[in-house]
């Protein structure tokens, strides 16, 4: 994700997209780089494991042309496609820094939300029916699960179970659960979701999850937790599962989701939205927003399926989002095909971007910003598509696989279009890098409590840059354009990456890569 600085306090630094609120010399040092260093930066994430997905995603039943202006709701489906859900077998891990959120033992394949809003009231109420496996048997599993939130039935395989809520977690009994079987829960549930505190400094990321706004809309940035603030979830990147939601919503509001748009009714003032995300998300990347919105529909590379959703009372993030096309043109010559059946964008009342699954959420701050800052972060959100979401790390140590190339796919997207010098901007951030390492942590290594921080986005840029230096740029492009297809609909971790790239030079890259990730000052 992305923090456009648009608030930050007088004498902070905007730059790059972070506020940096350790080291003060690293603060002044931003400063000096002005424009030519505001390349946006993100703090988005991941996880992986060795499970490789080649369930290809369904294509969508119909797509829309390009249209300029504000339309009614895509063509009626409301058959979702099958989905062979062994496409979202994963193998779970305890997270090594955030070992909290995710239980390692449950594979959840496919979640079902049926959302019920009262943008009045603040209040939810949802069905969940998630379809699960477990890797060893069980008699109770752990979900993550909002505190201010509150079961009020649930059923496994259609009998009723008990469950506990402490904090947050949800505990529900299982008796003679086993591995060999798929297994559905359904969990009804009511309240006020609210969100949680952050794992890092960033002021744009200080809370995570469900947030509500005055008016009742809602939107949500949930990285590296807070899907549980609005649903029971196992709420780690190593688990993906596919998505199906209906959303209803008063007071003239409408829901947005990932995926394609199924569905869209109105009865009296009761707007119901259907939704499908054919590809396997970790709950990172789902996003929710409810507000007054209307879509805008293009069209990308080979006819790619766009929408922007948009504030009906905005009228900037329009223009700036038509850029889409080129910029999705421009990834695909670079990084392969799009590796999804549509995509699009979200507009937030937020002051960072994310790159949720298939339809980025763009915060109204980030338009804000100036236009090397907003143009890179729409950019940075797109190509996490290909890094960060098709595969996604196993856990979070490894949030430089997400961050660190998709700043340095923005910096040759900058370069490519004149925003930046690669020369000077690899310069400028080389110069940063023993800086960031102190303040924050080595990239592959950060600080606990420095979640997206500006190390793992511009040190992690910088290792690639040397990365390129040491294999040649025929064999890096190529790598770069490769990599994604790997573990496609998967998750990967550092191993995995080191030993597939030194597998593909014949040079063993382990010593270099991993004393780039770790060590606590440049190497040399
Ligand atoms: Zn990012």
């Amino acid at each position: 994700m992305i923090d456009a600085g648009a608030t930050s306090p007088p004498g902070t630094v905007p730059v790059m997209g972070l506020h940096l609120r350790r080291g003060r010399s690293l603060r002044r040092r931003l400063a000096v780089l002005g424009t030519v260093g505001a390349l946006a930066a993100t703090g988005c994430g991941g996880a992986s494991d060795l499970t490789s997905s080649d369930q290809p995603e369904p294509e969508p039943s119909s797509t829309t042309g390009p249209t300029s202006g504000p339309t009614s709701a895509p063509t009626k489906d409301p058959s979702p496609p099958d989905i062979d859900l062994s496409g979202a077998e994963s193998q779970p891990v305890d997270d090594p820094y955030y070992p909290h959120n995710g239980e390692p033992y449950l594979d959840t394949l496919h979640y079902d939300l049926d959302l019920d809003w009262d943008p009045a009231a603040k209040l939810l109420q949802g069905e969940a029916t998630i379809t699960f496996r477990v890797t060893e048997p069980r008699e109770e599993i752990q979900l993550d699960f909002g505190a201010p939130l509150k079961i009020t039935g649930a059923s496994l395989d259609d009998r009723e179970v008990g469950t506990t809520e402490a904090g947050e977690d949800l505990v529900v009994t299982t008796p003679g659960l086993t591995d060999e079987d798929y297994h559905t829960l359904v969990l009804r549930y009511r309240g006020s979701p609210q969100p949680v505190e952050a794992a890092g400094s960033r002021t744009d990321l200080l809370s995570v999850g469900w947030t509500t706004e005055s008016d009742g809309s809602v939107w949500t940035l949930q990285e590296p937790w807070g899907a549980y603030t609005w649903y029971p979830v196992n709420d780690h990147p190593s688990d993906k599962a596919f998505y199906d939601a209906t959303i209803s919503a008063s007071g003239g509001m409408i829901g947005v989701f990932n995926g394609q748009q199924q569905d869209q009714t109105t009865e009296g003032d009761v707007t119901t939205t259907a939704w499908h995300l054919g590809s396997p998300a970790a709950s990172y990347l789902i996003t929710i927003a409810i507000g007054d919105y209307e879509v805008h529909t293009d069209e990308g590379p080979e006819g790619l399926p766009i929408s922007y959703w948009i504030p009906a009372d905005n009228t900037e993030a329009l223009g700036w989002l038509e850029e889409s096309p080129e910029m999705l043109s421009w990834l695909e010559e670079t990084l392969g095909d799009y590796p999804f059946s549509q995509i699009g964008a979200v507009v937030v009342p937020s002051d960072s971007a994310m790159e949720t699954q298939t339809l980025v959420t763009m915060g109204e701050g980030v338009f804000r910003a100036d236009e090397v800052t907003l143009r890179g972060a729409l950019l940075h959100e797109y190509a996490h598509q290909w890094y960060g979401d098709v595969v996604s790390p196993d856990n979070w140590t490894d949030l430089w696989l997400n961050e660190g190339f998709a700043m340095y796919i923005q910096l040759l997207w900058a370069d490519s279009v004149g925003l930046m010098s690669y020369a000077q901007t690899i310069s400028q951030w080389t110069s940063l890098d023993n800086q960031m390492r102190a303040d924050y942590g080595p990239p592959g290594a950060y600080y606990e409590d420095e979640f997206a921080s500006a190390n793992v986005y511009y040190s992690g840029a910088v290792m690639i840059h040397q990365i390129r230096e040491q294999i040649g740029d025929e064999a890096f492009f190529h790598a770069l354009r490769t990599w994604p297809k790997v573990h496609e609909f998967g998750t990967a971790n550092r191993d995995d990456y080191i030993t597939w790239l030194s597998d593909r030079t014949g040079t063993d890259l382990g010593p270099f890569i991993n004393e780039w990730l770790t060590s606590p000052t440049t190497p040399s």
